[in-house]
């Protein structure tokens, strides 16, 4: 029977953030990954990418991972246009303006989990269990017993789920879960485009859903995010690829020119997720087990690595003045923090998708007044992008400048 300070249950972007976080500390601590990811890419990008933000930028630089996420595939980019469809009206943010280098990275998220898994693997602190699952979890007064798939068993004073939307943690401790369904599938897929992307990322929004464009390392290559409704999205994944790009063609507003579809396309259903617990006496949630949110305003992982960075902080500091990590009354001030921050942005993605719903003509009409006024006041446009750039709210240490 091993026995860790803190057993981390999956080892995707958050959990091996959250161990990397507590590098340098005396916690031992153990992460359990089902699957590990293949370490070799292919010339054409994977699917999932994540739009980091600068916050997330600044935790994975002191965690140690950026070096290896720069060494494999990264792409900045440092405009960004918004726009609804057939409208007069759009916003622009540019980097420059804002004397920020870049306004974020689009990085595949198999390259964010590989540099973390690097960096973990450098870590005396740190076991790496993987391809590993946990099959029971069991509480004590003082500590959780979990054993696994493999028969091996472990002890841990605290159990962070973090293994995403479906969480196998939350599910054993019967967390109830706030839920609904955002009603839009996304469909993501690269595609090439005529005219280069000139670093920007675009978003458009339709009446049947936002349709992003997040420009990848290759000048005309993107990646797409295209919300629709699920039997859209079916229609749309059963087309040919000729089909297929006129079809992504007229719904960005010919913008790039003609888009042609390069590989497969996959559709995930998006649904809205909020855990009314965060954390148990002995268990605390991260990430996507926590929370998910529409892929709108690319903010779903930014959330995850903020959760990460400050439940690592507070267990630095619960250890630093020999408290039990553990006890959920100790735990409290890291659920209060990051409820609050999760329900903020699930908030502001319902009012996005409220205000872009539907094509009733007077209400486009008010939107892209608003979009021309908010375009023009520079208070709201920093305003804005301080909260893209994940500056905004409360921040753990290491996230801050
Ligand atoms: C279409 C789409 C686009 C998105 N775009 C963005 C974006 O641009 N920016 C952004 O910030 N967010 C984005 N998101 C959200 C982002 O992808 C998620 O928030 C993020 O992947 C969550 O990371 P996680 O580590 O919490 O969970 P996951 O990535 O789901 O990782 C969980 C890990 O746990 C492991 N696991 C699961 N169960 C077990 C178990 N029982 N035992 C052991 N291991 C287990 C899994 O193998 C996995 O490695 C997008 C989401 C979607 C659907």
């Amino acid at each position: 029977m091993q026995s860790v300070d803190v057993a981390i249950i999956g080892g995707g972007m958050v959990g091996l953030t959250l161990a990397a976080a507590l590098a340098d500390t005396e916690l031992r601590v153990a992460v359990i990954e089902g699957q590990l990811p293949a370490p070799e890419l292919a010339p054409l990008p994977d699917l999932r990418v994540s739009a980091l933000s600068r916050a997330s930028e600044r935790i994975l630089r002191r965690t140690g991972a950026w070096p290896g996420i720069e060494a494999r595939r990264l792409s900045p980019y440092s405009k960004m246009e918004v726009w609804e469809q057939d409208s007069f009206a759009s916003i622009q943010f540019d980097a420059e303006r804002l004397a920020q280098p870049n306004l974020g990275y689009i990085v595949e998220n198999r390259v964010i989990q590989l540099a973390l898994l690097d960096r973990v693997n450098q870590l005396s602190n740190v076991t790496l269990l993987a391809p590993e699952r946990c099959k029971n979890i069991a509480f004590g007064e003082s500590e959780a017993w979990l054993s696994m798939e493999s028969g091996k068993n472990l002890t841990a004073k605290l159990v962070v789920g973090a293994d995403g939307a479906n969480s196998w943690v939350r599910h054993q401790l019967d967390i109830p879960l706030t839920h609904w369904d955002y009603g839009h599938s996304a469909i993501v897929a690269n595609i090439r485009c005529d005219e280069a992307h000139d670093q920007t990322a675009r978003q458009i929004f339709r009446p049947q859903g936002p349709l992003a464009f997040l420009p990848l390392a290759e000048s005309n290559l993107c990646s797409i995010v295209w919300s629709v409704q699920p039997e859209e999205a079916e229609l749309l994944c059963g087309l040919s690829d000729e089909e297929f790009n006129k079809s992504l063609t007229a719904a960005s507003d010919h913008r790039l020119g003609l888009c042609k579809v390069d590989g497969e396309r996959q559709t995930f259903p998006l649904k809205m997720r909020y855990a009314r617990d965060f954390v148990r006496d002995r268990v605390a949630l991260v990430g996507d087990a926590a929370h998910t949110i529409h892929p709108l305003a690319g903010q779903g992982v930014n959330l995850g690595l903020l959760d990460a960075a400050s439940l690592a902080q507070e267990l630095k500091a619960l250890w630093h003045h020999e408290q039990d990590i553990g006890k959920k009354a100790n735990l409290r001030h890291y659920e209060r923090w990051r409820k609050a921050e999760a329900a903020k942005m699930i908030t502001a993605m319902q009012a996005f998708r409220d205000v872009f719903d539907g094509s009733n003509p007077a209400k486009k009409l008010v939107r892209d007044l608003g979009m021309l006024i908010a375009d023009k006041a520079p208070g709201v446009k920093d305003e804005f992008m301080r909260r893209a750039l994940g500056l905004s709210g409360e921040l753990p240490e290491l996230a801050k400048y």
